[in-house]
């Protein structure tokens, strides 16, 4: 078999769901590292839902953060983003953006379990939807993460780059945002712009009539 490179997913809001209203989706990742708090405030004030992959390593070592969501799960919907995250590549020596990946699929297996136990154990609901950790799927890894009962969850806006763009880059991004799009955004990096790039692009589009919906209130459909 021809050693094929991982795919990113990219999905839009079904056009069905959209209606005449101008819709968005905000999905925010919580890989490792901490809690921007700032960033989870704005969207409390501003009443914006979001949807949240968070792995277990991430719920285990933000409690405050884990609490804030908790506090509005009328605001915050959490879902599976792995356990350890661990890309969804699979083979000896495969990673993505030098993060390693699974040895095996009992492996790929493992971290999608592991991570949908974690989110259980926090919102007393299972998870519905998974995004792996990089975003960067080998096909054969989504086979096996559908067959396990979850959808993927792509995007068709990277507005933060993994939390490494300015405040003024990740405007510019939200800027080009269409009824329809789901955003991928980071909140794990307080010392990044993410927060700062967030509010002033997320109070923009709603000044602008859009309303954000989160994943587990509408449909998506893949794009390419
Ligand atoms: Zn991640």
């Amino acid at each position: 078999m021809a050693a094929l490179g991982p795919v990113e997913v990219h999905q839009v809001i079904a056009p069905a769901a959209l209606g005449d209203e101008k819709v968005v989706a905000l999905t925010l990742d919580a890989c490792s590292g901490g809690f921007d708090a700032e960033l989870i405030h704005f969207l409390i004030a501003h009443r914006v839902p979001a949807t949240v992959f968070a792995t277990k390593k991430w719920l285990d070592r933000n409690p405050a953060g884990v609490a804030a969501l908790k506090e509005h799960s009328d605001l915050f919907e959490i879902e599976d983003h792995g356990a350890n995250h661990v890309p969804p590549v699979i083979g000896a020596g495969r990673s993505v953006f030098g993060i390693p990946g699974n040895p095996d699929f009992a492996h790929l297996e493992r971290e999608v379990l592991d991570g949908a136990n974690a989110v259980a154990m926090v919102t007393g609901e299972a998870p519905h939807w998974y995004r792996g950790a990089t975003a960067e799927y080998d096909p054969a890894a989504i086979k096996v993460i559908q067959a396990m009962g979850y959808q993927i969850a792509g995007f068709s806006v990277n507005a933060d780059a993994g939390a490494t763009l300015p405040r003024a880059a990740i405007v510019a991004r939200l800027n080009q945002v269409r009824s329809g799009d789901i955003i991928i955004a980071h909140m794990n990096k307080p010392a990044s712009d993410t927060a700062e790039g967030l509010s002033e692009g997320v109070q923009r589009l709603l000044a602008h009539g859009f309303r954000f919906v989160r994943l587990d209130q509408t449909h998506v459909r893949a794009v390419r």
